[in-house]
């Protein structure tokens, strides 16, 4: 449990139990305090107590930890004041182990319990310890003052035995339940790392389009929707004239316009869509669900968006060339990039900056 319950939810559920306990006190105040002088007189200041614990942890959740800690340390002293007074005020040794058991002995075990709310199960199993003892030590005490007090010696080993063996319980569970936490925070971890591997083996780099790797799986699986009579194109484009933007400008300028395109291209294309860089400056869209003629217009709104685009962030004119075909049945992603790689290279022998497609 340690720390963290009482972060967040485990504050919220803490009120929730600490709210719970205050009228459960009132009741028993109101049934038993003209009765019982401990009822009357101890109860009242355990409610302020706790409400004020309430608040804490409610309004200055930063003081949550400290104020748990003082909380529970609180209640053992109250606790035992009270388990002293009961065995101070009672006239033989029976009337005053009649007192105590069961509700104070029972009010030990909830201690115990609440240790473990806030620290490492090894400090709240000194905690445990030192409490069983203080116990042990008061009620002996108290007993031994009193006529037909050495009759209870045994009962009161007993007692702390089982006081002991439920301090044990906590502790094995407490253990389990920190090694869970830890199991889960490990597999979470393990979990983000692969999300990670899997993002580094699949996305580009620079852009962070698609990789080459990702197309092509992309393309193949395609290729068997194809097949079942699903309507697949391919458009492929390089950038017109690159090598002189690298030139006059520089690397840098030239991965800035690379971004560029990549981020304007994100937006012109439909979701379900797949663009990739597939290296250098030639990037692809497989767009499933799209024939011949709207691929075609998907690339002559890239060919008008992309250089709008990169003028905007990096203020140059970049055009495109495009090459636009279907995908076919069962076919390999080399034959289809083979034949967009033409048609490009033959928008590029037409001028430039036009898309060029084919069946
Ligand atoms: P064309 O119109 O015929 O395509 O002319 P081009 O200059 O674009 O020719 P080509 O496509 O062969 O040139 C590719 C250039 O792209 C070569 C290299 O300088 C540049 N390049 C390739 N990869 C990167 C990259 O990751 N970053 C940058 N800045 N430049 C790259
Ligand atoms: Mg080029
Ligand atoms: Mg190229």
């Amino acid at each position: 449990m340690a720390l963290d319950a009482v972060d967040g939810h485990g504050r919220r559920h803490l009120i929730v139990g600490v709210l719970a306990g205050v009228p459960v006190m009132g009741a028993l105040l109101v049934a038993r305090g003209a009765e019982d002088p401990h009822v009357l007189y101890g109860y009242p200041p355990i409610m302020v107590g706790l409400l004020l614990f309430a608040w804490v942890l409610a309004r200055r959740p930063h003081l949550a930890t400290t104020a748990t800690r003082i909380t529970v340390l609180a209640l053992d002293g109250a606790w035992l004041v009270g388990i002293a007074t009961r065995l101070g005020s009672a006239d033989d040794a029976a009337t005053a182990w009649a007192s105590l058991f069961p509700l104070s002995f029972m009010g030990i075990v909830v201690f115990l319990v609440l240790g473990f709310l806030d620290r490492s199960s090894r400090a709240a199993v000194v905690h445990g310890a030192g409490l069983i003892t203080a116990t042990l030590v008061v009620t002996a005490a108290g007993l031994s003052g009193l006529p037909g007090g050495s009759a209870y010696v045994v009962d009161l080993l007993r007692y702390g035995a089982y006081l002991t063996v439920v301090l044990v319980l906590l502790h094995l569970y407490s253990r389990w339940k920190d090694r869970l936490v830890d199991a889960t925070a490990a597999a979470e971890r393990a979990h983000a790392t692969a999300a990670h591997l899997r993002d580094l083996a699949y996305v580009d780099e620079l852009t962070g389009l698609a990789n080459r790797r990702r197309v092509l799986e992309e393309l193949t699986f395609q290729a068997t929707r194809v097949a079942e009579g699903q309507a697949v194109s391919v458009v492929y484009f390089d950038l017109d004239r690159f090598k002189a933007v690298n030139d006059a400008r520089g690397h840098a300028t030239g991965d800035a316009v690379l971004r560029a395109v990549a981020a304007a291209a994100t937006t012109v294309v439909r979701q379900g869509d797949v663009l990739g860089r597939l290296g250098g400056e030639e990037f692809v869209v497989v767009a499933p669900g799209t024939d011949r003629d709207q691929a075609v217009q998907l690339a002559e709104r890239l060919r008008e968006a992309l250089p709008q685009a990169v003028l905007r962030s990096v203020g140059l004119r970049v055009t495109a060339s495009f090459g636009v075909s279907v995908l076919r049945p069962r076919e390999s992603p080399e034959s289809v990039l083979g034949r967009v790689d033409e048609l490009m290279y033959q928008a590029k022998d037409d001028g430039r900056d036009r898309v060029s497609s084919a069946h």
